[in-house]
């Protein structure tokens, strides 16, 4: 796990960030490293100044460029799901802000993240230094391609919905691997957990609904029309 500058007198988020993760216990997360990535990662650096007194709450907060950074709940269910035990190597699709990447890189070996606005992409650039988060990499690009240069991932996990599972998503993924992806129509999907089970080119792939869920659109060539 990196290493984090959140000790001592400036952190003065500390006892909000303690109370989110009670309410993220009482609403039935269980996952102890994923409360624990929570209660370590500082959430405020990831949000805007504008709604900073408000960066821990269990809700969403536009974050700019039309996006939001998602609510903290949806992303502990999400975290929970993917059963990281943490020498993992994980692909992020929608760096957003950057927070979920924090959250993963608490949570995982390595983290690539590929985020398609380039404004978005820099913030949250910014944002991970700034947290001193050093094993996660942000790419500028299409995430429905994927970051074949360090594939296999054994979890992909899809910030944004799609229309269909990305097959460049599959193919990157360890066998093994889990992948989470929200899928269905603009503004409602189904969370879909997609194991790619087996070696080799036969491989299946098992498809679990997890639950309803309600993302910004995954765009791009395997996803909707930019
Ligand atoms: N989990 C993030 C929020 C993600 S919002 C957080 O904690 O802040 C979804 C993000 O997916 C947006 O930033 C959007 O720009 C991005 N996105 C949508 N389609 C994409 C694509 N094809 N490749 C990469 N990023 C994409």
């Amino acid at each position: 796990m990196a290493p984090r500058r959140l000790t001592g007198a400036t952190d003065t988020y500390a006892g909000y960030r303690a109370r989110l993760v009670e309410t993220l216990r009482a609403r039935g997360i269980r996952d102890l490293a994923v409360l624990k990535a929570f209660a370590e990662t500082p959430r405020h650096l990831f949000v805007p100044p504008a709604v900073r007194h408000r960066a821990y709450e269990d809700t969403a907060l536009p974050i700019g460029n039309g996006q939001t950074i998602s609510q903290p709940f949806t992303q502990a269910r999400y975290l929970e799901a993917l059963r990281l035990k943490g020498r993992e190597r994980v692909l992020e699709i929608g760096t957003g802000s950057g927070y979920q990447t924090a959250l993963l890189g608490a949570l995982a070996s390595t983290v690539f993240s590929v985020e398609r606005v380039e404004a978005l992409a820099i913030a949250a650039q910014r944002a991970l230094r700034e947290a001193g988060i050093a094993n996660v990499s942000v790419l500028l690009g299409d995430g429905t391609l994927g970051w074949s240069a360090y594939a296999p991932y054994d979890a992909i996990l899809v910030a944004a919905g799609g229309p269909e599972v990305p097959p460049p998503l599959v193919e990157q993924l360890a066998p093994d691997g889990r992948l989470l992806i929200p899928l269905g129509e603009h503004g409602a999907q189904t969370l879909t957990l997609v194991e790619r089970v087996g070696q080799g080119p036969s491989h299946a792939v098992r498809r679990t609904p997890l639950g309803a869920a309600r993302f910004v659109p995954l765009l791009g060539e395997h996803g909707f029309d930019a």
